[in-house]
């Protein structure tokens, strides 16, 4: 795919302009939210991407990507310039293939049911490692989309915590398609409520340090309703194309 691949000018240019205006949308959103410009981090997810464009980003400051899938990921990651730069899996990960990114990533964040955790738990031991681990949370509860709902997610992590090798970080999400920012708030605002219950139940082994929510179309109400990732793709590297 890349050896006789040549970048698009125009849309080097975009990105670079993409990625400035997010990024300062993020930090401004973060202040009125009262936090600081700091406290809230751009991911920019990179599913689709060509490594030329999402070099360019991280040339800019970029130091989090986030990949859906591990075979992309595994494929691309040798022509990016990650030395700096945190990288998280965020899409749907099934079993059969947590022995190859286990160690591979910074984050996974996309734990989404016990049989999962347990796969990461058996193979982070097995490589002397600790995987640090997000818990995704179908707060709209939708049938197409994975994740513990939120009832479950309390004694999902008390069994989680039992397990070596696995250390969670905190919460994602991904709210039903909203027609509005407005509407997506409310999920939002939920997740929120949720993480701070967790976090003052003190679980052992379980910190709520992150609460990652929001992408293009709703980043700014994610901010607002407390999250600290937003994980952006098309308002930095365009729409996206499938192959
Ligand atoms: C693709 C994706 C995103 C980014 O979506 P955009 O709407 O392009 O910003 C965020 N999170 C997950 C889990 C994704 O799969």
């Amino acid at each position: 795919m890349t050896e006789r691949f040549t970048p698009d000018e125009k849309r080097l240019k975009s990105v670079e302009e993409n990625y400035k205006r997010i990024l300062e949308r993020v930090g401004e959103c973060a202040v009125k939210s009262g936090r600081s410009e700091n406290d809230v981090r751009l991911m920019c997810v990179t599913k689709t991407v060509e490594p030329v464009y999402i070099n360019r980003a991280i040339e800019l400051g970029a130091d989090l990507i986030g990949e859906n899938r591990v075979q992309e990921y595994l494929g691309k990651r040798d022509e990016l310039n990650l030395d700096s730069v945190e990288r998280h899996l965020i899409g749907h990960l099934q079993t059969n293939k947590v022995r190859q990114i286990v160690g591979e990533v910074d984050m996974i964040e996309s734990v989404s049911s016990l049989k999962l955790a347990k796969e990461i738990s058996k193979v982070s031991l097995s490589k002397d490692i600790v995987s640090n681990c997000l818990v995704e949370v179908n707060i709209g509860k939708e049938q197409s989309k994975s994740g513990v709902f939120a009832e479950e997610l309390e004694e999902f992590l008390y069994e989680i915590s039992e397990l070596g090798g696995i250390k969670i970080k905190g919460l994602m999400t991904i709210p039903p398609i909203c027609e509005s920012q407005t509407e997506a708030r409310r999920y939002f605002a939920a997740m929120q409520g949720y993480f701070i219950d967790i976090r003052d139940k003190k679980i052992d082994n379980v910190d709520m340090e992150i609460l990652s929510m929001g992408m293009s179309a709703d980043f700014e109400a994610a901010i607002s309703e407390g999250s600290n990732i937003v994980r952006v793709g098309s308002a930095i590297f365009g729409e996206r194309k499938y192959f």
